[in-house]
Formats: structure tokens, C-alpha cells, sequence
């Protein structure tokens, strides 16, 4: 992937199955990454907050996921989610999608080659994706105020320098969307609360439009991410302002909508 060129596209996509969606050039062997967020009209692609005794739901989340994986011309069942538990932890994506297995619990994933679609679910918590212009590796991490302040950002940095050659580490070529979240405006929390988010990232003190305490998660996680050497490019979309995507303040249990990074190309499985 060719970072230093910029994206092919970077519209907002009015309606459809994707709210915002990044293309990246092609590289010289002709693969390209893409990072892209679902919108409501995708449906909800959880499965967590479907009752066990749901089948229907769980058929409908299915079909979803397998819509999304059309648009995004993948195969389906290939791309890889996680049980979030708003951990720090990074796992490897280890090529069996969501139609072969439950997702390991974690609440990053990489792909090392990039070849393996990867899908973090959210509902005002961020949904940041990663690509290394360097080696091709992908990443999803899903960080909320929890993950955040435990450090998922910089436990998913480490996992993509890790995969770099000896004499290549550092981040310099890696690249990081923070996706739909709730933003510094909206993201009411105690006092207190802000207080111990702001004494370990100061970026995250923030104050609601009606003047009471709040965080700025985009921003927190846009300052972890630029302290590590991260380009870094902000989706402004305020999951309780803009109902094309889900948020769980707002609309409590309603739905979870995903961040995906994929990459299509020569020598993957593309058709689309
Ligand atoms: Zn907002």
C-alpha cells in the first residue's frame, strides 16, 4: 500500500450499507487496502446482544454480515470478529472467519499480510482501523474509555511494528482512521470519572455542550496515536448526533455497527 499518496477516495457515502468508506492505491503488486464503517441501513452485526434463545435474530445478523462482506467483495463468513470485553488485548487473526468460529476474546485483531478481513463492533465507542503502508499489515481495535486508558491503542501499535523487519521498526508508513464515535460535546461522564481519564491522557478532558464534565475520545485516542509516530485521519461523525449509525446512549441495545479493514487485489480472494 502507498501511503504518501493518499486515499483514491475519501467521500462520506450517503446511504448504503457503508457510512464512510477509504480506498487506498494499489500497491505495485496491485493490492489495495480499504477501511470502511457500516451504517444502520447495513444492519445491526452483532450477535452478543441477541438473546441465546434468538435464532431469528441470529439469522438476521448472519445475513447481514454476509451483505456487508458483498459490498466489501470478500468472501463470506471470512472476515474476523472479536468478543469484546473492553480489554487491552491484541490478537492474531488466525484466517477462520465468523462462518467457521465464535471470535477469540480480545479487543484488537491484526492480520500480518493484510489478507484477512478484520471487523471491531461499536456503539459510541471507537472503532479505530490500521494500516502499515510498510509491510501490508492490517489491524482493528475497538477502544472505549476502558480500553483507551489500559492501552489497546498502543498494545495494537506494538503488535504491527513487531511484524516489521529487524532494521524497519518504528511507525513511520503506518497509518490509523478513528472511526464514529461519541465525541467531546456528547460524552457525558462523573466528575471523577474525567478526572482519572485526564490524568493519564489529558486529551480526553472535555466538557458537554451543557457545560458538565465529558470525554473527548477521538481526541484521547488521536494523541495516543500521533505520540507513537501514527498518521492519524479523524472520521467526525458523532455516533449520538448522527443516527445513520448505531449508539448504544441513545438507543440502548438497538444495534452494533462495524469498522472493517480489508484488502483486495492481486492474490486475494476478490469479487467484487
Ligand atoms: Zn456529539
Amino acid at each position: 500500500m502507498i501511503l504518501g499518496e493518499g486515499p483514491v477516495g475519501t467521500q462520506p457515502v450517503p446511504s448504503g450499507p457503508f457510512v464512510h468508506r477509504a480506498d487506498l492505491r494499489p500497491d505495485s503488486r496491485g493490492r489495495a487496502a480499504h477501511v470502511a464503517w457500516t451504517s444502520v441501513d447495513a444492519g445491526s452485526l452483532a450477535l452478543h446482544i441477541l438473546g441465546t434463545d434468538d435464532p431469528s435474530g441470529r439469522r438476521a445478523v448472519e445475513r447481514s454480515r454476509a451483505a456487508v462482506e458483498g459490498a466489501m467483495g470478500v468472501a463470506r463468513g471470512s472476515t474476523f470478529y472479536l468478543d469484546q470485553v473492553h480489554s487491552a488485548d491484541v490478537v492474531t487473526a488466525d484466517g477462520i472467519g465468523w462462518g467457521g468460529a465464535e471470535g477469540p476474546v480480545a479487543d484488537a485483531s491484526v492480520s500480518p499480510d493484510g489478507e484477512q478481513p478484520l471487523a471491531v463492533l461499536v456503539a459510541d465507542c471507537l472503532p479505530i482501523l490500521l494500516v502499515d503502508g510498510l509491510t501490508g499489515a492490517t489491524a482493528a481495535a475497538h477502544a472505549g474509555r476502558r480500553g483507551l486508558l489500559d492501552g489497546v491503542l498502543e498494545n495494537t501499535v506494538d503488535a504491527l511494528e513487531a511484524l516489521r523487519p529487524a532494521g524497519a521498526r518504528g511507525t513511520f508508513g503506518m497509518k490509523a482512521w478513528i472511526g464514529p464515535g461519541a465525541c467531546g460535546r456528547c460524552y457525558e461522564v462523573p466528575e471523577e470519572m474525567r478526572a482519572e481519564a485526564a490524568a493519564r491522557i489529558p486529551e480526553l478532558h472535555s466538557t458537554t455542550s451543557w457545560g458538565t464534565p465529558a470525554l473527548n475520545l477521538p481526541a484521547g485516542a488521536q494523541a495516543v496515536l500521533r505520540s507513537r509516530g501514527v498518521a492519524v485521519e479523524r472520521i467526525d461523525v458523532c455516533t449520538l448526533e448522527d443516527e445513520r449509525v448505531f449508539s448504544h446512549r441513545r438507543d440502548p441495545g438497538r444495534g452494533r455497527f462495524a469498522g472493517l479493514v480489508w484488502t483486495t487485489g492481486a492474490g486475494t480472494d476478490e469479487r467484487g
